[in-house]
């Protein structure tokens, strides 16, 4: 990897993202999206003004709530727009312009979508041209290189079929490494069964997955007595990996003959376009954070309340601007996700590559719901800290918190339940452990703690059912 984006200087990276950002603005965002178009014209913004990354404080921020009309974020040049731009080209081309046609169509017409999955909002679309997908295809490369993935590695894809991100990125990840990925669409289309079998009879290198499934996948296999004795990597996304997940995944590999199995950890997400990986450490130290590539997006870290920027390595939630997409782009997009040491520009201590990192886990702005617990009264409770908590809780092998309201009485205080699983060991020790757990690091202790068989927390959690397993579900009525 020789290309400025891994190799850069700080300084020369910004160089190099101020000549793209400037470029993108002028010639394809502004000009040609009707939400960037109006921003700017609307808050009297001349592209011209905005001469390098440092002046995109000038723009306001852009936030899933301003999607109501998700066209209104694609690129679509109007034909006149197009003949004057490339006048000049197309003059210049002797032999017809047909191939100038071609080349303008691979770059705007829009060929494959993937959409967000909240649960809450409507989902938005987002638009690639083969622009884009040669650039999902560029990101799956890198991430495969930082995984340290061998071409001659058998892959196992085992997220949904869904036309979500995370399908996408490890489907282009393998043409674009050019190695052998066997896409199985999940639980959904096979089963965990089917899934098992499969990678009994391939013997894998790598299995990318959700975290939650692979997990299920690696207890039912080993319960039913497989031996993935090939396995080196397990590829993670779609949802936050805690510590405790880590530890889980790599007890069960060990138990079923891969002892020295790495685990990698990718970030992504819809308006990204693409996912960041996670290098892989040398000689099992701690991952050195998500691989950011400056020649795609520019990432600044906010204080969620000011929407200042904050220093490099301190907390705040991630912004992303797009320096060269086409189809559907975003500037300045809150993610709503806060990452818990900022970004760095330090050279990489594993990999020494120089593109920015996004250290530390990652968190949900609004992950912090209003709890009326007893006397505690609008007690704001971090449910990140608490689900980081939980799944860190040794013996615990899954759970779910519910909230209710006391006797379903609208009026009345909330009550917690933790709904929870016996990975070993008896279930007085692990209440009593959860009871700690709670109480050293929350205000509150769960009303009742309660056990269940693996199949019933799998119906409760909606595994197979919802895209993500619902580890916190609130019961409360509505008043
Ligand atoms: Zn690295």
């Amino acid at each position: 990897m020789t290309a400025w984006w891994a190799t850069a200087s700080p300084e020369n990276q910004q160089t190099h993202q101020d000549a793209l950002l400037k470029r993108f603005l002028r010639t394809r965002a502004v000009p040609f999206t009707k939400f960037y178009g109006k921003m700017f014209s609307e808050n009297g913004i001349d592209p011209r003004d905005i001469r390098s990354t440092d002046d995109l404080v000038k723009l306001p921020f852009t936030s899933k709530a301003d999607f109501a009309n998700p066209r209104d974020f694609v690129i679509i040049p109007d034909e006149a727009a197009v003949k004057k731009e490339w006048r000049t080209l197309l003059r210049a081309l002797t032999s017809g312009s047909s191939a100038t046609k071609d080349a303008l169509e691979r770059e705007l017409r829009p060929i494959l979508l993937t959409s967000t999955t909240g649960r809450s909002a409507e989902p938005v679309p987002f638009l690639y041209t083969s622009h884009d997908i040669a650039r999902l295809e560029e990101g799956g490369r890198r991430l495969m290189q930082l995984c340290q993935s061998d071409p001659a590695f058998k892959h196992v894809n085992t997220f949904p079929f869904a036309p979500h991100l995370a399908f996408w990125q490890a489907h282009y990840a393998g043409t674009g490494h050019n190695t052998f990925m066997l896409s199985t669409g999940g639980g959904k289309t096979i089963g965990t069964e089917g899934n098992i079998r499969i990678i009994n009879k391939i013997d894998p290198d790598a299995i990318i997955a959700m975290p939650t499934f692979l997990y299920h996948l690696l207890q039912e296999g080993n319960e039913a007595g497989s031996q993935w004795k090939n396995l080196k990597r397990l590829v993670l996304g779609g949802e936050k990996v805690p510590a405790g997940m880590r530890r889980k995944l790599k007890e069960l590999c060990a138990q079923m003959g891969s002892p020295d199995v790495a685990i990698m950890s990718t970030y992504g997400f819809t308006e990204a376009k693409l996912s960041f990986t996670e290098c892989l450490p040398t000689n099992g130290d701690q991952p050195s954070g998500f691989h950011v590539y400056p020649d795609m997006c520019f990432i600044e870290i906010i204080d969620p309340e000011s929407g200042d920027r904050v220093p490099d390595g301190t907390t705040g939630e991630i912004v992303l601007t797009h320096l060269d997409s086409r189809g559907t782009i975003v500037l300045r997009y809150r993610t709503g996700d806060l990452i818990e040491k900022g970004i760095t520009r330090e050279p990489c201590p594993h990999c020494g590559l120089t593109c920015p990192r996004l250290l530390g886990k990652i968190s949900r702005v609004s992950d912090f719901k209003n709890l009326a617990i007893d006397k505690l009264k609008g007690t704001l409770v971090d449910f990140n800290k608490l689900e980081n908590i939980l799944d860190d809780t040794e013996g615990l092998g899954a759970w779910q918190v519910e909230l209710k309201k006391r006797n379903d009485d609208p009026l009345e205080s909330d009550i917690v339940l933790v709904h929870a699983v016996t990975m070993k060991g008896d279930e007085e020790t692990l209440r009593e452990a959860i009871h700690n757990r709670f109480t050293e690091s929350t205000e509150f202790s769960p009303n009742e703690i309660l056990f269940h068989t693996w199949d019933e927390m799998r119906k409760l959690q909606g595994v197979g059912k919802e895209l993500k397993e619902q580890k916190v579900k609130d019961n409360r009525p509505k008043s």
